[in-house]
């Protein structure tokens, strides 16, 4: 049974979110501190996190920013605000999702069932045979070889798209330099390893909110990149 925990200082909602979730078969914990809240996400094994922005003990943002440095479950955020949303967008938290209060409880298990899908099919072996790639706020339609950011689409060459998709094929993998030139340019192509780079830099300016930190695709300094899930 798939496990999720509800952070959320609100009790009543806390408490609504949990009877529709488990009238939808998933296992859930409350925690109504943020700190506490944190420790359990950490602790716990759980597969999806909603969290709540404004909480006692720690906020939202902070404990996003914690949970993502260790774990790669969904985490969908919730605020009251519809600025607090775009402020998490804006800050690169690695939230897979968004939600502004007050929101049905039956929008809420749509969402979950669809991130457990999603996540589930991302960390499964069928991944290869996709033909579309959705990592938080990316989407990559491998047949019509569209990229979709935030829900805007951006344009890609032939190149820039190879490469992301490539990376985003191997989540967490590290590659070479060296490596992904071989994996993407012809072995007779005119260039070198510095392609890549330059190619990066650009998929970066398209994906990333900002380039200067970016949430997918890291550099591993000395080493090479790898795509961030
Ligand atoms: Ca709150």
């Amino acid at each position: 049974m798939s496990k999720i925990l509800i952070i959320e200082d609100e009790e009543a909602i806390a408490d609504l979110e949990k009877d529709y979730l488990e009238l939808s078969g998933f296992e859930v914990q409350i925690c109504n501190q943020g700190d506490e809240g944190l420790k359990a996400a950490l602790a716990g094994e759980f597969d999806l996190i909603v969290l709540d922005l404004m909480l006692p003990g720690m906020d939202g943002f902070e404990i996003c920013r914690h949970i993502r440095e260790e774990k790669n479950i969904p985490i969908i955020m919730v605020s009251a605000r519809k600025d607090d949303i775009d402020k998490i967008r804006g800050l690169g938290l690695g939230a897979d999702d968004y939600m502004t209060k007050p929101f049905s409880p039956s929008e809420l298990v749509a969402r979950v069932k669809a991130h457990m899908a999603r996540y589930n099919r991302l960390v499964g072996s069928n991944q290869k045979n996709n033909d579309i790639i959705e990592i938080r706020g990316i989407r990559i339609d491998k047949t019509a070889r569209r990229v979709i950011v935030d829900g805007t689409e951006k344009a890609f060459t032939g190149k820039e798209f190879d490469l992301l998709t490539f990376l985003a094929e191997h989540p967490n993998h590290v590659y070479t330099k060296e490596e992904l030139f071989r994996e993407i340019w012809d072995m007779d192509s005119i260039g070198d390893i510095a392609t890549v780079t330059v190619h990066i830099k650009k998929i970066r300016e398209k994906i990333e909110y900002d380039s200067a930190k970016p949430q997918y695709i890291e550099t591993i300094w000395g080493v090479g990149y790898r795509f961030k899930v």
